[in-house]
């Protein structure tokens, strides 16, 4: 048997539902894309890891021959509704390749020591554009959403790659976009209207984007979210599906019968938006980790998001929470908590404005109270 026999046996085997093989070909193509969309993704150009670097795979390796793509299906299991609307199935389903003591990290790391067994190098320490890898390896076509879709699975995958030094047996291209031709129903139901058009997103509008990348150190953002997105975000502490729920390529998988995840079960019991809100140590190590441990730095991230999303729910029996979250010794939870209780509205809330307002010392969070206060 082939090498690249060998590997595509070992990777199934160990529960990949797709792999295929490419070039370490630049993807020259990626590059002019993301550099024509100039402002929009100066935050992704300049990203200290150096993304688009990545998309050059022979300038971080030298010996770069081949990239395998390897697809993992993370809607095998059904996700508790009491969580769905909230986190999104990527993150409940644990889809990160790091750190290799989680699941995903763990079978990446099997992926990594055959190869490495079987004589091969690795390209380490880089990034590759994995929804053009997996296409030009065979594996995934694309959506009006930008989203990549695997064969009879659909877009709830996770998509990973390793760059090795060996010649391997390249699989056909799969660069199409496989939607019916007359379908938006991913860009009509999309609440912010980030997709403005077929295979084009803004970013700074997308719920997602959002509720993780806007953390201050970061170039080209900072933990600013405007109000209009706020108010979209709904009830999402972390992701958004709407996109791909709303997509005819994702009903059969939407409409299966899934068996459940005990692991998900279990902490949907532990988790609620006050509980995140407050944020002490146990909640945050036990139940925000395990499923979002690697986007966010600062847990004061999560808590703003969920100062946004029990604004959002309009329930007057959260503002004893928002209000406590005023005490916060973080600025920005106690400002973000100022918009929920101005979100709720009522004379209630605002009597806890009122009341903090006259406390408060920090110029950011008194703009919230007025702003909260006014509207
Ligand atoms: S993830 Fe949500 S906000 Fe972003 S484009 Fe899709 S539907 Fe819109
Ligand atoms: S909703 Fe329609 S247009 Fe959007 S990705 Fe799905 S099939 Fe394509």
């Amino acid at each position: 048997m082939s090498l690249t026999r060998d590997i595509k046996d070992f990777a199934l085997d160990i529960g990949y539902s797709h792999v295929g093989i490419t070039s370490a070909d630049d993807f020259s193509d990626f590059i002019d894309e993301v550099q024509s969309r100039g402002r929009l993704y100066d935050f992704y150009v300049e990203d200290p890891r150096k993304l688009l670097t990545g998309a050059q795979p022979k300038k971080c390796m030298p010996e770069a021959k081949s990239i395998i793509s390897v697809v993992w299906d993370y809607s095998q299991k059904a996700f508790p509704e009491s969580l769905l609307g909230k986190i999104g199935r990527i993150y409940q389903a644990r889809c990160y390749n790091a750190p290799p003591h989680r699941i995903n990290g763990a079978r990446y790391k099997l992926l990594s020591d055959f190869l490495e067994k079987n004589g091969c190098q690795i390209g380490r320490g880089f990034l590759l554009p994995e929804r053009r890898v997996a296409a030009r390896a065979g594996v995934a076509t694309f959506g009006k959403n930008n989203f990549a879709y695997a064969k009879n699975t659909g877009s709830f995958i996770l998509l990973s790659s390793i760059v090795v030094d060996k010649e391997l047996e390249y699989d056909s291209p799969t660069y199409e976009i496989k939607c019916p031709k007359d379908c938006t129903a991913c860009m009509d139901a999309c609440p912010t209207g980030a997709i403005y058009e077929p295979l084009k997103l803004n970013p700074r509008r997308c719920i997602a984007f959002n509720a993780w990348r806007t953390q201050d150190g970061f170039p080209g953002v900072t933990s600013y979210i405007p109000p209009e997105i706020r108010e979209k975000m709904g009830t999402r502490v972390h992701g958004c599906d709407v996109c791909q729920e709303a997509c005819p390529r994702n009903s059969a998988k939407l409409k299966s019968k899934l068996p459940q995840d005990p692991f998900l079960v279990q902490l949907a019991e532990d988790f609620s938006l006050p509980k995140m809100l407050e944020m002490s140590d146990q909640f945050y190590e036990k139940t925000v980790r395990p499923i979002m441990y690697n986007y966010i730095s600062d847990k004061k991230y999560f808590q703003r998001n969920a100062a946004i999303a029990l604004g959002n729910t309009g329930l007057a029996e959260h503002i004893p929470a928002l209000d406590q979250a005023m005490d916060n010794p973080e600025e920005l939870v106690r400002g973000y908590a100022a918009w929920g209780l101005g979100r709720i509205g009522g004379e209630k809330a605002r009597s806890v404005l009122e009341r903090r307002l006259k406390k408060e010392s920090s110029s950011y969070v008194i703009s919230e109270i007025r702003a909260a206060l006014e509207s």
